[in-house]
């Protein structure tokens, strides 16, 4: 089997100046890739900005023969990023929304500014970038875009608030666009890495920081990108040379009335509630048509009953 090329393909990379946004880029690059640094050099609360983080992983690029310009505009303003690719290479085909901080807070502490700057980041970045690549994507017939999401995002985490719910959104987000975008070879997946970084280093203890290392991570991210990759609307976990899908589970159920006339009452959900919660025969649910179909199944139980 040849090796998976990027050759003539145009990658945006957002965060890309640390991390695991540095560890794409360089991987896109030396896959043939042309790639857009895009970074604006804040601390990981997101203060500051400085062009160094992005010109530093654009020199490395070159250094080993890639090609790659600089971008430090804020992902908020994802169409600016986008420009940036079509500027200096007329085009665009992938699109890693990566970029982020954490502002952890217990959720009685959490100030209505820890939250907003997380979601403008996270969320809003995402989506400006996306809505401004997805017309791109649509007339080529072709483009791939990863959402970052968490662990805490997916499971919660204590002091995360405002993180998990943004991570988690991006989900959602993700789900949305891979159905919107899989009729024109658009695909959107979401990846939920654990890699020693600056956001991971003082929660982290240091041999397993040293094991998570970026770079195990990247290849995962380009596989999802190829175009040989047909995945579209998945969540993938990965983590120090492992990588495993997510999905999202709805148990069977109970119906909660015996005929149509039928009321339902607290005391029939507490007698149902073992039922409502058994995960044993639980099925994987997709899509709201998929999940409104099961419910119309499980009502036809109903039909004859009077
Ligand atoms: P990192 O701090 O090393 O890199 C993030 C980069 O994003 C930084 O260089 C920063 O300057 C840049 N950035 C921040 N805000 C920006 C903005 N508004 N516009 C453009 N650039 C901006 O962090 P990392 O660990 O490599 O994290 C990368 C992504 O992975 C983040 O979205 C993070 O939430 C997510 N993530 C990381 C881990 C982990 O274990 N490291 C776990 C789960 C999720």
């Amino acid at each position: 089997m040849p090796d998976l090329r990027f050759d003539g393909r145009v990658a945006v990379v957002t965060g890309a100046g640390a991390g695991l946004g540095r560890a794409y880029a360089l991987l896109f690059a030396s896959r043939g890739a042309k790639v857009v640094v895009n970074d604006l050099g804040v601390s990981r609360h997101g203060d500051g900005s400085s062009s160094n983080a992005a010109d530093k992983v654009v020199e490395e690029i070159r250094r080993n023969g890639g090609t790659a310009v600089a971008n430090y505009d804020s992902v908020v303003e994802g169409e600016k990023v986008i420009k940036t690719a079509l500027d200096n290479f007329g085009k665009v085909d992938i699109l890693i929304n990566n970029a982020g901080i954490l502002r952890d807070k217990s959720l009685v502490k959490m100030t209505d500014q820890d939250w907003d700057l997380i979601h403008q980041v996270h969320v809003k970045g995402s989506f400006k970038t996306s809505q401004a690549a997805f017309p791109i994507f649509k007339k080529q017939g072709y483009g791939r875009i990863i959402m970052t999401s968490s662990v805490a995002g997916l499971y919660g985490n204590f002091g995360q608030a405002n993180y998990s719910a943004a991570k988690m959104g991006l989900v959602g987000l993700s789900h949305t666009v891979a159905k919107e975008g899989a009729k024109y070879n658009i695909h959107c997946n979401v990846i939920v890495p654990t890699a020693g970084s600056r956001l991971t280093e003082d929660i982290l203890p240091p041999d397993l920081f040293a094991e998570l290392r970026p770079e195990l991570i990247a290849p995962v991210v380009a596989f999802l990108c190829h175009e040989s990759c047909q995945e579209n609307g998945s969540i993938i976990e990965s983590a120090a040379g492992w990588a495993g899908k997510c999905a999202i589970f709805r148990s069977n159920g109970a119906l909660l009335r015996s005929t149509v006339v039928d009321d339902v009452t607290v005391e029939k959900v507490r007698d149902k509630w073992d039922q409502i919660c058994d995960l044993s025969n639980a099925k994987r649910m997709t899509s709201a048509q998929e999940s409104t179909g099961a419910l119309m199944e499980a009502l036809e139980g109903l039909k004859n009953k009077v």
